[in-house]
């Protein structure tokens, strides 16, 4: 596995998970990236909330290409207790949609009586924090680039008889598929130091020539793209990124082109599709 990440142990988060379950639990939001809303998605806790109703969230929509993300939306409003819905964290009026979203998952909660009781779940700097300050309308979770321990069950009321409850713990991503490593790395959310910057530059460079070529031409000023190493090193000759005598320091091409697709300069791109992501998953369980 070229990911060398090795996340803190989930226990206190398995357990967080289970106790909810049984102090009962109406429906399960799952926060993915909606640029790569498979390797964002941590399969631990659809095992732990099996047979709960499911809402995707895909966040980060602003930064997703809308084709992939209307096609993601498909394959999971297509499986069985789930809907998915698109926002960007930061917007009121769609967040605002997640709660509707959840009474239709769950018609026969609601009120003081039988209060809907809603869990959150993302793996960290998918946006959690985010939604959930732009749900309650002021700042109640912390934000920022650095996962956050919360130590105990938050439960945020969002309306009278709505309860949203943040796990404490972590759910860290789980990287069992190499695409997904890639990808996860990619996007900003496993750490620095788990990972070789060139070779998920140039991972992201093959997957950027399948299907965002011209973003990824008209960016960096490049008049044809050759080999994935070569793209690379154009990259890096443009970025200023040549040593005298030449060479070309890969790693800082590697950290311009990291730097500009994690902040959305290369256009809105989704990483996988929901295909793609079905037979990595199937070659894996082969292998
Ligand atoms: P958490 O670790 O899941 O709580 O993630 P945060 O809420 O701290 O967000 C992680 C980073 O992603 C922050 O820099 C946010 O500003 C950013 N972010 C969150 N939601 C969105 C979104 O919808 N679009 C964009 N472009 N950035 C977002």
């Amino acid at each position: 596995m070229p990911i060398h990440w090795f996340p803190g142990h989930m226990n206190a988060t398995r357990q967080a998970i289970k106790d909810r379950v049984k102090a009962g639990l109406d429906v399960v939001i799952e926060l993915l990236d909606a640029r790569l809303p498979g390797s964002s998605s941590n399969p631990l806790l659809a095992a732990l909330t099996t047979g709960r109703p499911s809402l995707k969230v895909l966040n980060k929509q602003d930064l997703a290409d809308a084709a992939q993300t209307e096609a993601w939306l498909a394959h999971y409003n297509a499986q069985p207790h789930t809907r998915a819905i698109a926002l960007d964290a930061g917007d009121k009026a769609p967040a605002r949609a997640l709660i509707k979203a959840c009474r239709e998952l769950a018609p026969q909660r609601g009120g003081l009586a039988k209060p809907m009781r809603v869990l959150i779940c993302g793996i960290p700097n998918v946006g959690k924090s985010t939604l959930i300050n732009t749900l309650v309308g002021r700042r109640a979770a912390k934000t920022g680039d650095e996962p956050g321990i919360t130590k105990i069950e938050q439960k945020i009321v969002l309306e009278d008889g709505f309860y949203l409850f943040d796990t404490p713990g972590m759910l860290w991503p789980r990287i069992s598929i190499a695409q997904s490593g890639y990808h996860l790395a990619a996007s900003g959310a496993i750490g620095r130091n788990a990972f070789d910057e060139e070779e998920v530059a140039l991972e992201l460079i093959a997957v950027l020539k399948g299907r965002y070529a011209d973003r990824l031409q008209e960016r960096f000023g490049l008049a044809e793209l050759g080999s994935d190493d070569a793209v690379l090193e154009a990259i890096g000759v443009k970025r200023g990124a040549k040593i005298r005598g030449g060479a070309v320091q890969m790693h800082k091409a590697a950290e311009a082109l990291l730097g500009d697709f994690r902040a959305g300069l290369l256009g809105r791109i989704t990483l996988e599709t929901p295909d793609e992501m079905a037979a990595w998953r199937q070659a894996a369980a082969d292998e």
